[in-house]
Order: structure tokens, then C-alpha cells, then sequence
């Protein structure tokens, strides 16, 4: 049986395994098939594989991508990537750019609500120096006593008209979905459910999405809650979109769901696996 994971995180983002240990992680709890997409960022993807496959699991070289969509933050996935490609390693370096100054000033606004010293205690949590993100953040928020957890953190800071936003502009659709196509990979758009669009603004971003040549959404995701499997389930369909599956791990007892936990794709669709191998 398959059992397939294509959306998890290393201490190359905002993870806290290294990307060999997340594969063990993975591993254990039955995965097969299993891909690393750390944001914006391709550089545990060679150690990923060696682990992988060195346990047995099929490897998918992947990414998670910053883009900014109508104002608001949207992540896309590429799949089966060429993680050398020129053009996606330089764009993703581009998009890294300025993630430094913007915890500076995160730390800025979290001091005037009286936190203090949020930048040098996210930084503890930090492993690669271009990658500073709001998780470090909420880390060191739930360490300091600020909140209790993680999901808190994003419900009093960190969030748009909290303490602690800063809005940045990242990626663009057609520049993310560009650098994966060209890499040979799939586009994904990552955990739909999230977004905060109306019903108008999700039906452009997923017409202007297949435009550009995305051909996957995630269905079965741990940032998705289970009413939203059965909800993007049938956009999938109804858009022809292939369907994907991943737990959106970042450390273990931080993600909302762990790799054991999350369901098989609903019937009906196509995962975005079907012709791989
Ligand atoms: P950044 O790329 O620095 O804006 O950070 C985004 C990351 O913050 C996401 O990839 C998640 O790991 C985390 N995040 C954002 N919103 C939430 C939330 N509501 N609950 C838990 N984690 C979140
Ligand atoms: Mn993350
Ligand atoms: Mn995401
Ligand atoms: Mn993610």
C-alpha cells in the first residue's frame, strides 16, 4: 500500500528535524513515498534523498514557494523538481531576500506589546540564516510564556493587525509556478483552505493558476481541518486539478497532525502520484 507524504519541513526552513531525521521520522510511521518542501528553499533536498533512500522510501525532490496573490500570502509546492536548476535556485534565493530585515522589525513591534528580545530569542531556533519565519517566532513566544502554543501565537501576534506583522512581498504566481515548470516539476497550491478569499477570489487564483500550467491542489493536508477534505475534494474535481496529501510537518507535537495520523486521499480523484511510477 502506498502510503504518501508530499509536504514536510526540515531545519532548512522552519522545521526542527534535520532533513535526514525527518526522513527517519516519516519512515517510522509507515510513509513510502515521501517528499521535503521546505519554504523557499532547496538546500536539505540532496541530504533528504540520501536518507530516504537509503530507508526504502520512494524520494520526491520538492518545495513550498512564497507568493503573494491579491495581498495575501499564498504557498505553492513544486514536485519532482530539479533542486540544481539555475533559475529556480536563483529565484528562490531572491525570494529569501529580506526575511532578516523583516524579523528585525517583527521583534521591533513585539517589543512596543511588551515583549522583549523576540528577535535574538527567535534566532536560537533559527538553523539557516536566510530562513528567519514566523514559526522561530512562535517558538520563542511559547518559551518566553507570551502564549501557551504554537496555534495561540498565531491567534495574538504574528498575524495581519496583530502585534508583530509585517507584510511582505513575496514571489509572484507567475514567477513560482514559472520556476517549477521550468525545473521540471508539478505546481501545487498549497493548503487551500487556509486562505482568507472569498469564494470569487479562490475560483481566479485557481483559474489563473491552471493558465500559467499548475495542475495540483492539496486535499489531504494537516493545515487543512477534515470538513475541508471533503470541500477541496470537489474543487479538485470540478477544476480537473490532481489531488495531493501531505502533513504539513514541521516538528513532532507542534503539527496539528502527525504523519500516522492524516487519511488517504478521498475516492474519486487523481492523486498527483497516479503516473509517477
Ligand atoms: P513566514 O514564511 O515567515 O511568513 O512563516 C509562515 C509559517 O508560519 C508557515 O509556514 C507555518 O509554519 C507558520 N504558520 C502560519 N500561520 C500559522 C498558524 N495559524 N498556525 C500554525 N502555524 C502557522
Ligand atoms: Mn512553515
Ligand atoms: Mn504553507
Ligand atoms: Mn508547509
Amino acid at each position: 500500500m502506498l502510503n504518501v507524504d508530499l509536504h514536510c519541513h526540515s531545519n532548512v526552513s522552519d522545521g526542527v528535524l534535520a532533513p535526514a531525521a525527518v526522513a527517519n521520522y516519516a519512515h517510522q510511521a509507515g510513509v513510502n513515498v515521501w517528499a521535503l518542501t521546505d519554504h523557499d528553499e532547496v538546500g536539505g533536498v540532496a541530504r533528504a534523498r540520501e536518507a530516504a533512500t537509503g530507508l526504502g522510501m520512494r524520494f520526491v525532490a520538492g518545495v513550498e514557494i512564497s507568493i503573494t496573490w491579491a495581498n495575501e500570502t499564498v504557498h505553492i509546492v513544486g514536485l519532482q523538481i530539479d533542486e540544481n536548476n539555475q533559475a529556480l535556485v536563483q529565484g528562490l534565493a531572491s525570494t529569501r531576500n529580506g526575511r532578516d530585515a523583516r524579523g528585525r522589525e517583527m521583534a521591533d513591534q513585539l517589543a512596543k506589546a511588551g515583549i522583549a528580545g523576540a528577535y535574538e530569542g527567535a534566532l536560537k531556533y533559527v538553523d539557516n540564516p536566510d530562513l528567519m519565519s514566523r514559526t522561530h517566532f512562535a517558538r520563542y513566544l511559547v518559551e518566553c510564556g507570551a502564549c501557551a502554543n504554537i496555534p495561540e501565537v498565531f491567534r495574538k501576534y504574528l498575524t495581519e493587525g496583530k502585534p508583530g506583522y509585517v507584510p511582505h512581498r513575496w514571489a509572484s504566481l507567475t514567477q513560482a509556478v514559472g520556476w517549477i515548470r521550468g525545473a521540471g516539476g508539478i505546481a501545487v497550491i498549497a493548503h487551500p483552505g487556509r486562505y482568507k478569499f472569498t469564494p470569487v477570489q479562490q475560483g481566479a487564483l485557481f483559474d489563473e493558476f491552471k493558465q500559467l500550467g499548475g495542475t495540483a491542489i492539496e486535499v489531504v493536508t494537516g493545515s487543512h481541518t477534515p470538513d475541508q477534505y471533503g470541500v477541496y475534494a470537489e474543487h479538485a474535481r470540478r477544476y480537473g486539478f490532481l489531488a495531493s496529501r501531505g502533513t504539513d510537518f514541521h516538528a513532532p507535537g507542534e503539527s496539528r497532525v502527525d504523519f500516522a495520523m492524516l487519511p488517504p486521499l478521498p475516492g474519486n480523484l487523481t492523486p498527483v502520484w497516479h503516473d509517477w511510477f
